[in-house]
């Protein structure tokens, strides 16, 4: 492509979409006041510019938590009110630290709290406020972040977050555009799972960001989220299927193939220990499994 056809066709990016964002921005206006932040790492957070100061989400590590501190520095000089964490998994709960020296309130989900006060990590800070139940909804700054509580589903105090009045949602692990499920899908229960990316489409969202991501956009919609569910019920039709043909349960990881999501990443390499996942699942019953959470 020379360059008067590059220009071309960036003026007409432009003309179309106001502007042009690639996945690979580091950061990203969602709306007004509203940024992704994705340094690369493999790892997306997001924050808020309030009126009265800033909301982030997510602070993955410490080296991810300064980058991000400085992504929001270097679009106000307000300061940092709260870090949101999604779950309790140490590769997205950690580097609160650097927030909290920055002076923000950390607020995780009681059950994620609980979860990270019984398993340390040398990266990882306690949340300063544990919030129980289902919904939460934080009011600041003339802006409203809902807290969705997803239950059983991913890891511990799993919470999507939406914004009412912007449309925009924040997805950690739940659904990852354009790619088959992580590895060995862990701590995953297989029917929570389902029923929280069923309660996802039940939103009222039009943009979605999420934590990971394989698409060329740096925003996704709702059709990834209903796309995932599709491919865990494929997946779970595809292992019926070749008991139903007298397939060995050892040969039905390499024997299921699904072409609807060849395109999708890691599709050759974790299609079999996601099948592999899904069938022992189906065998054995759901797990990890607990009680539900009491408020
Ligand atoms: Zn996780």
């Amino acid at each position: 492509m020379n360059v008067l056809r590059i220009a071309v066709a960036l003026l007409a990016a432009l003309l179309v979409y106001g502007s042009v964002a690639a996945a690979d921005d580091v950061l990203t206006q969602a709306a007004e006041g509203v940024y992704r932040y994705a340094p690369g790492d493999g790892y997306i957070s997001m924050f808020i510019v309030t009126k009265d100061g800033v909301i982030a989400i997510e602070s993955v590590n410490t080296t991810h938590a300064q980058g991000l501190l400085k992504a929001i520095q270097g679009v106000t000089d307000k300061r940092v009110y709260y870090l949101l964490h999604s779950h309790n998994h140490w590769d997205h709960a950690s580097g609160g630290q650097v927030f909290r020296e920055a002076g923000a309130s950390i607020v995780a989900h009681a059950e994620a709290y609980e979860w990270m006060k019984a398993n340390p990590h040398p990266d990882m800070v306690l949340p300063s406020e544990a919030w129980v139940g289902k919904q939460r909804d934080i009011k600041f700054g003339g802006t409203t972040v809902e807290m969705h509580y997803m239950g059983s589903s991913h890891g511990y105090g799993m919470t999507v977050f939406r914004l009412p009045k912007e449309k925009i949602v924040y997805i950690a692990d739940l659904v990852t555009p354009n790619r088959v499920l992580f590895s060995i899908v862990p701590d995953f229960n297989i029917p929570g799972f389902l029923e929280s990316l069923k309660r996802i489409e039940a939103m009222d969202f039009y943009r979605a960001i999420y934590s990971h991501s394989a698409a060329k956009e740096p925003f996704g919609t709702k059709a990834d989220v209903t796309l995932m569910r599709e491919y865990v019920e494929d997946l779970q039709g595809a292992v019926v299927a070749e008991f139903k043909k007298g397939t060995s349960w050892k040969d039905v990881p390499h024997a299921v193939k699904l072409p609807k999501y060849q395109h999708w990443a890691m599709y050759d390499e974790w299609l079999p220990l996601n099948v592999w996942r899904i069938m022992l699942d189906m065998h054995m019953g759901p797990f990890p499994w607990r009680p539900k959470y009491v408020d």
